[in-house]
């Protein structure tokens, strides 16, 4: 039989115990963690006017089929926006990982801000690092089961506000939390909640640096995205091993002088930025897939440096190239490259949204049956007009035809239609036209939408078909 433990599929895991550190990169960190919790867990409850439609300045309406973002208010058919969104955050990400590594990990990642703050709890209910450490070896007795049932408490009450905060975005917030715990919410909200609750109790709290390994697909082709200019998070190593290597401090090696005459490099492996690492690695074994970029190791080992007086960097963002001794290019033909596609993105965007149209015109041909040979000898065609107003008043609309000599035109009791502000309509139109005898085929024509009293609107003409029996189809 193999030898078990080499040749085993899964490896254990081993226990972590990030211990804290103070620096510029964890100050950093929490003012970030701080920004992104309050925009999330605050937004639901921010109130907006508008002359129609809810009071919340965020809200996802599903059943209305509307997103309502402060001012701009999404319909269903600006489905293309999401698309752009994304595709947007997407060339982000790669133009900032070209530039700056796997910032995006280890500053602004759910995963990580999440994480971070339920170390914070442990920390404050169990200590630091070599408290948990003894915690965890020591029996069961009742300080343990006090601290480990308060930490999964904490935990869990900031797992359901966390999915309970979620639910809220796609509701009236305060209308919602009081049905939620009324218990007349739909089921979806509870579904929802709970779904996030047991998410970020399990991803936050018992699988952490797991789900940056072995989860995250992004630590996978990361690595496609970053070259020898790329910046990273590095040891350095000719200086922090010298010709003899690291070595503790000892009388025979304490300043620097005796350091360098022994050949013994400025790391005196103190371990410190191995323990602040939340993925528990060790960054002077070089660049692994494990690192987040979060620089905690560099805060570590500045503390240190600044303790014996030395220069801080021994741990420092940096590159491959600047390692060597030559200068880095931010602007390099790849983060160029990503950086004008980013830029058209936005552009493109920002064009779409602002030159939204006010009122949204689109036909639909019935295609079951795609024609009708009617008693009286016509055909009939059946259309499906989609109409929405984008603006904040009411719209009167008159619907007609042209392109089709003789034609009748009948969309039943909408011949003058009003249309509610930020609402769609769909309206069935049907178009009978007597055709020649031997005429077949397709025949283009209009559906003309006509706003009313709304000149700066402006008419619609949207092309559609008329189909007639023995033609294409
Ligand atoms: S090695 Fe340093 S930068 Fe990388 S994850 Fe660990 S602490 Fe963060
Ligand atoms: S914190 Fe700095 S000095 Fe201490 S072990 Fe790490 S690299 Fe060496």
């Amino acid at each position: 039989m193999a030898d078990a433990g080499k040749d085993a599929l899964y490896q254990q895991r081993i226990a972590i115990y990030p211990r804290s550190v103070k620096g510029r990169f964890r100050n950093f960190k929490w003012a970030v963690l701080g920004l992104a919790y309050s925009v999330y867990f605050l937004l639901p409850w921010l109130r907006w006017e508008r002359n129609v439609g809810p009071d919340q300045a965020v809200l996802f309406d599903i059943t209305g089929r509307k997103f309502y973002v402060f001012n701009l208010v999404a319909h269903s058919q600006d489905l293309l926006w999401l698309v752009g969104f994304l595709l947007i955050a997407a060339l982000l990400l790669f133009f900032v990982t070209g530039i700056a590594g796997r910032v995006f990990c280890g500053y602004f990642c759910f995963q990580t801000l999440w994480t971070d703050l339920y170390l914070l709890i442990e920390r404050l209910v169990q200590g630091d690092r070599v408290a948990r450490i003894r915690l965890d070896r020591s029996p069961w007795n009742a300080n343990k089961l006090l601290r480990k049932a308060g930490t999964h408490i904490l935990w869990l009450a900031v797992a359901f506000w966390t999915g309970l905060t979620f639910t809220l975005y796609w509701d009236n917030a305060p209308q919602l939390l009081v049905k939620w715990f009324t218990g007349s919410a739909p089921f979806a909200a509870y579904a929802t909640t709970l779904f996030l609750t047991a998410t970020t109790y399990v991803m936050a709290g018992l699988a952490r640096e797991q789900v940056c390994t072995y989860m995250c697909p992004y630590a996978r082709f990361q690595s496609a995205m970053f070259d020898a200019d790329t910046r990273i998070v590095a040891y350095d190593e000719a200086r922090g091993e010298g010709a003899q290597a690291r070595h503790k401090i000892n009388r025979e090696l304490k300043s620097r002088e005796q350091r360098r005459q022994q050949g013994v490099g400025d790391c005196i492996d103190c371990g410190f930025c191995v323990q602040v690492c939340p993925t528990g690695i060790d960054i002077r074994d070089g660049l692994q897939v494990q690192c987040i970029s979060c620089a905690l190791c560099i805060d570590a080992c500045d503390a240190i440096m600044d303790s014996l007086g030395w220069e801080r960097g021994l741990i420092r963002y940096t590159s491959e190239t600047e390692s060597e001794g030559r200068k880095s290019p931010v602007w390099r033909p790849k983060t160029i490259a990503y950086g004008l596609v980013l830029l058209i993105a936005i552009a493109g965007l920002v064009w779409s949204v602002s030159s939204q149209a006010p009122l949204e015109v689109a036909v639909v041909q019935v295609r079951q049956p795609l024609f009708v040979r009617l008693s009286d000898g016509r055909v009939q065609n059946s259309y499906e007009l989609h109409l929405a107003n984008k603006t904040d008043e009411a719209i009167e609309l008159a619907i007609m035809m042209h392109g089709l000599a003789g034609a009748e035109l009948d969309v039943g009791n909408f011949d003058a239609l009003q249309l509610a502000p930020q609402h769609s309509l769909r309206v069935l139109a049907r178009v009978r036209w007597r055709t020649k005898h031997r005429e077949k085929g397709s025949r283009g024509f209009f559906l003309d939408v006509i706003p009313q009293q709304r000149r700066d609107i402006g008419m619609i003409s949207a092309p559609a078909t008329f189909y007639m029996p023995g033609g294409d189809r």
